[in-house]
């Protein structure tokens, strides 16, 4: 595996979630226009529980359009509706077969890698929560192609993992920690009371977090003020991180070297290059 540091020589990896509508070998094409060349997708309906199992032919298709365009690393975002830190067996059985089979696609697929919320405790507390999501991710198998990277929260009520200190002690309760890594949304710790301009807090991540086990960062501003516990995502430069903050952020050498997707309400070419140059280039 090709570890953060090793890519921090070359060129900023950026990208955008895209849609897939017309088959996900269109997303390819899609996120080239833009001016991507990373990339974010739903391999099923973000709202539902089916994660459908895709026909040969697609599968092949998509490997083709991936050899054709230099878009790197893919990432597949789970659906919605899967809850890791439920107490509820039922759910918590439909959510396990439901990341299980996303992962296996993801395999077919070698999308590199699946993003997946940690969810809600349900009023069972923090620690209940803690113990349910390692219990879920340590009853899936991650193909050797894929790592699963679990995404950091808002903070809102009953939810799991909008700490460091919590994601770090989820990933140290992971069978194999080498599978295990972390997707970092800025909206997310901002909300959750990060301010990632400030270099205290951005080192206090690396240190508590370690670069290499954050596989990707969700560059999203923030609508609301620090702190907010609200998900609510801007476009970069008009939230309450801004163009100032997100340069401060960008100015470290490790969070440049990790590939950046953005989640933002309009997707624009423009974007694209305000984050690269905000990055320095
Ligand atoms: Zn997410
Ligand atoms: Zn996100």
């Amino acid at each position: 595996m090709v570890t953060n540091v090793e890519k921090a020589g070359q060129r900023l990896r950026l990208g955008y979630h895209v849609s897939v509508a017309g088959g996900i070998f269109n997303a390819f094409e899609r996120a080239e226009s833009l001016g991507c060349n990373s990339m974010q997708i739903f391999l099923s309906n973000p709202r539902g529980w089916d994660v459908g199992h895709l026909p040969p032919e697609e599968i092949s298709r998509f490997a083709g359009m991936r050899a054709r365009h230099p878009i790197d690393p893919v990432v597949a975002h789970m659906p919605y509706l899967p809850n890791l830190s439920t107490s509820d067996r039922a759910k918590m059985k439909k959510s396990v077969e439901s990341l299980s089979r996303t992962l296996s696609l993801a395999g077919s697929l070698g999308v590199d890698y699946v993003v997946a919320h940690l969810g809600s405790h349900g009023g069972a507390g923090t620690e209940k929560g803690i113990v349910n999501v390692i219990s879920a991710i340590n009853a899936v198998e991650i193909p050797d192609n894929v790592a699963l990277l679990l995404e950091n929260t808002a903070g809102g009520t009953n939810s799991v993992g909008s700490s460091l200190e919590e994601l770090a002690r989820i990933r140290e309760g992971a069978a194999d920690q080498k599978k295990i890594r972390f997707c970092l949304d800025t909206c997310h710790l901002y909300a959750a009371g990060y301010d990632i301009a400030d270099a205290a807090v951005a080192n206090n991540i690396k240190k508590k977090l370690g670069p290499d086990s954050i596989g990707i960062i969700h560059l999203n501003d923030a609508k609301f003020e620090l702190d907010s516990k609200k998900d609510r995502h801007a476009n970069i430069g008009q939230g309450y991180i801004g163009e100032s903050g997100f340069r401060k952020f960008l100015g470290n050498g490790w969070v440049r070297s990790i590939p950046l997707i953005l989640e933002t309400p309009e997707n624009t070419p423009e974007e694209i290059l305000l984050v690269r140059r905000l990055a320095g280039g």
